[in-house]
């Protein structure tokens, strides 16, 4: 199957040429037709594999010349980055062609994003903070929205984000196509959606939360924070294939403590990324470690979605994601586009419930690994690790994703009806793929 075969324009055929792009992939063979037709799409596939243009080869072959000042195509994503990158996107495949689009987002000047507002656009990509703060000055006009893409659909309807995406969804045209991507997805997503959309046909190229068997996982347990940050040096230290590392912590003030801590180690390998940072400093830390003058990327789950950072290596959870959806979506910034990646997750005693719950999901064992020999088991506890019940606490307030999750209490609660992953629990899961391959380092 080549481009060719789909009723593609040649400035778009040009491009992709151009690129060096050959075959499309399996998401976006699906996807074109369907969007050409002008029905609602749920589309669902696996991190990594060109969401991206199963929606922008569509919309951008549809799109028509206009001198309308108010945008047709509006794209909405959860972060920052990610609003620059599907932008770099539209640029690179529009080369050929006639089309204004504008990045709309918040941490930089509104009067900018304003003025080019006003001269007139074709396509917006925006954030929904900044997408509602514009709307409300009344300059950006969202009456001929025709199309609406939602990328990374289920994080934009997780609690942080669902008012402010119900709220500007009311002040679209009722006749107009909505598209909606991501790798996971839920039912309840699918219902709220279900109100919205007319008829959505969903496209599922993979089941929800199956990860990319291009990805090597892995799991170590270890004790506490001090002894993961010794086993993440030792790694970094003897294992040179982590060439391009994107470690990930639970919170903002835990990649603050680690980045502090591995800049003592590694002085000139290390950057850090969470939404406490200023716009020009997170742009600054994912530029250096897309470019490679950084070997290591510290992050929140910020970056854990849609981004397309180059030849990410391996990815470290520091901590245990606490949800399957997080865990898929972190892994799923290595492997891309076919290529290789190592995913390595350390979890200590308390986190052993969310491997069962990822493992669950996922219908496959992480496969575990012993400490190598040389790492030192820390028995001193950060003051964090102390009082478990404050730290939990405290910890949830300074998390970095949009995602508030069940009240401690109700966590406890509901974690009484499950095995907590135990010897039994985690040999019967391990049982379940005996095909898995083991990782082994060098
Ligand atoms: P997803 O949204 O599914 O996670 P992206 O759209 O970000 O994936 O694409 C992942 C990577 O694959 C990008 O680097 C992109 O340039 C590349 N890519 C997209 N389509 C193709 C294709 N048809 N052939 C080769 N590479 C592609
Ligand atoms: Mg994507």
């Amino acid at each position: 199957m080549s481009f060719e075969k789909l009723n593609l324009s040649k400035p778009l055929l040009n491009a992709l040429n151009e690129l060096g792009y050959i075959e499309p992939t399996p998401i976006q063979v699906e996807a074109f037709p369907i969007i050409m037709s002008g029905r609602d799409v749920i589309g669902i596939a696996q991190t990594g594999t060109g969401k991206t243009f199963a929606y922008l080869l569509p919309i951008l072959r549809q799109l028509k010349y206009s001198e309308k000042r108010h945008p047709r195509v509006l794209v909405v994503v959860p972060t920052r980055e990610l609003v620059l990158q599907i932008v770099r996107e539209i640029e690179k495949l529009s080369t050929y062609m006639s089309v204004r689009f504008v990045a709309i987002y918040g941490g930089t000047n509104m009067a900018t994003q304003k003025q080019l507002v006003y001269d007139g656009v074709d396509i917006i990509v925006a954030t929904p903070g900044r997408l509602v703060d514009l709307s409300l000055t009344g300059i950006l006009r969202l009456k001929d929205i025709k199309q609406l893409v939602i990328d990374e659909v289920d994080q934009m309807l997780s609690l942080g984000f669902r008012q402010q995406l119900l709220s500007f969804l009311e002040s679209l045209p009722n006749k107009r196509q909505n598209l909606l991507f991501s790798a996971t997805m839920n039912e309840e997503i699918e219902g709220v959606i279900g109100k919205y959309f007319y008829e959505p046909h969903k496209i599922e190229v993979t089941p929800h939360g199956t990860p990319l068997e291009k990805i090597i996982q892995v799991c170590y347990h270890v004790p506490n924070f001090n002894t993961k940050v010794n086993l993440l040096e030792y790694l970094l230290k003897n294992d040179e294939s982590l060439v391009k590392v994107l470690v990930f912590t639970g919170t903002k003030k835990l990649a603050d403590s680690l980045f502090d801590t591995l800049k003592m180690r590694f002085p000139e390998e290390v950057v850090v990324i969470h939404s406490n940072l200023s716009q020009t400093a997170r742009i600054n830390a994912l530029k250096q470690f897309h470019e490679g003058t950084k070997r290591v990327l510290v992050a929140t789950d910020i970056v854990a979605r849609g981004l397309d950072i180059t030849d990410v290596t391996h990815v470290v959870n520091f901590d245990t994601p606490e949800t399957p959806e997080d865990y898929i979506h972190r892994i799923g910034r290595t492997g891309r586009a076919n290529k290789d990646g190592v995913a390595i997750t350390f979890i200590s005693e308390a986190e052993l419930d969310y491997q069962v719950e990822i493992e669950t999901v996922m219908n496959k064992a992480i496969p575990y690994e012993p400490l190598p020999e040389g790492v030192v088991i820390s028995k001193v506890l950060t003051d964090d690790e102390l009082p478990k019940m404050v730290d939990k606490i405290k910890q949830k307030k300074g998390k970095d994703t949009y995602v508030p999750g069940p009240a401690f209490h109700e966590k406890k609660e509901k974690n009484k009806k499950v095995n907590l992953g135990g010897p039994a629990q985690k040999e019967k899961l391990k049982g379940k793929d005996a095909k898995i391959r083991t990782y082994r380092r060098n």
